[in-house]
């Protein structure tokens, strides 16, 4: 039991985990370009380089990203080669994100030698986006930024701002801790992205939409230019323990598009849905299809577009 009265500890974080994809130290394990409206509204090529390294010390309560980390620090050079390796075989793209499941600036990650490297061979983008945690977020940032030729952007989870859910989540950050971080960043021209979950435990039942959207509206507010809405997901052994207590429940797609919606229609800043694995919130397959794609179409045009009409809706009880 934590001091927010969710029953969970690390150690419960830790023993409820599913075994670990094996991953090559010298292999990004995945590399993908897709579309993505940047911050002068128009849609341009965006490659994502999922970067394989030591897992992040942290122990989020939701994450499941340590699924496809290694436990050891890789050795120095691998990073840059893992970039290598991803770079000949993606077609053109005008910017990158090198995301490494975890923090870009955790020396035991992405070794600090490295930095001339890899910032070498992002020489052609428009603009360089990492991943972070707030609490790592230091002088470190501003040293990669000055070995790059373009714009620095640095995503950080803010995850949600009601402060009982943030606890409970274990990321091991405050409001303030973030809003430190904005502020190093933003004061050095690193534009800040921030990742805010849909309905984190203890968010109560029903709310979810209004804590996701209040959390958007507070990292736009300390400036961050763009809000990344992600449905928070089973998938790391304790959710689902925490989804039979009924501690936890999925978004439904309802949730997911009227979160987006109303991002959008903050009028601060880009907001776009994590469109990742979001295909298992779909209920109805008449229109299941037709929703997702209107989400996409929402993230590349930053505009609230039609719902797609289907006899599974139910009119809201008067
Ligand atoms: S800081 Fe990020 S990568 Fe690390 S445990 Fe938390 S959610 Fe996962
Ligand atoms: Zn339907």
């Amino acid at each position: 039991m934590n001091d927010t009265g969710m029953p969970v500890s690390t150690p419960d974080i830790l023993a409820a985990r599913p075994p670990r994809n094996i991953v090559d130290p010298q292999r990004p394990y995945a590399f993908l370009v897709e579309p993505e409206c940047d911050d002068r509204r128009r849609v341009v090529d965006v490659a994502t380089v999922f970067l394989t390294n030591r897992e992040c010390p942290f122990r989020c309560l939701m994450c499941d990203l340590w699924k496809n980390t290694l436990r050891e620090r890789v050795p120095p050079g691998a990073i840059p080669r893992q970039i290598d390796y991803a770079l000949a075989r993606l077609g053109p793209a005008r910017q990158i994100k090198l995301y490494n499941s975890g923090n870009f600036f955790d020396p035991q990650a992405i070794p600090r030698a490295d930095y001339p490297a890899i910032a070498s061979r992002l020489r052609d983008f428009e603009r360089v986006i990492v991943e972070n945690h707030p609490r790592l977020c230091s002088d470190h940032c501003l040293r990669f930024q000055q070995l790059l030729a373009a714009p620095l952007e640095i995503a950080l989870g803010l995850e949600t701002v009601h402060t009982a859910a943030l606890r409970a989540l274990n990321k091991q950050m405050t409001l303030e801790d973030f809003a430190r971080a904005v502020e190093l960043l933003t004061s050095h021209d690193i534009a800040v992205r921030a990742f805010v979950l849909l309905n984190p435990p203890l968010v109560p039942p029903g709310a979810g939409v209004q804590w996701a959207v209040r959390s958007v509206e507070y990292a736009f507010s300390l400036g961050a230019t763009c809000c990344s809405i992600i449905a928070t997901r089973p998938g790391n052994g304790i959710m689902e323990r925490l989804e039979r207590e009924g501690l936890f429940r999925q978004p439904a797609l309802e949730e997911l598009e009227q979160a987006l919606a109303d991002g959008l229609a903050l009028g601060r800043g880009r907001a776009f849905v994590d469109l990742w694995d979001v295909a298992r919130l779909v209920r109805c397959n008449r229109c299941g299809p037709a929703r997702l794609e209107r989400l996409r179409q929402m993230n590349l045009t930053q505009q609230v577009l039609p719902d797609v009409p289907c006899s599974c809706r139910q009119r809201p009880a008067e």
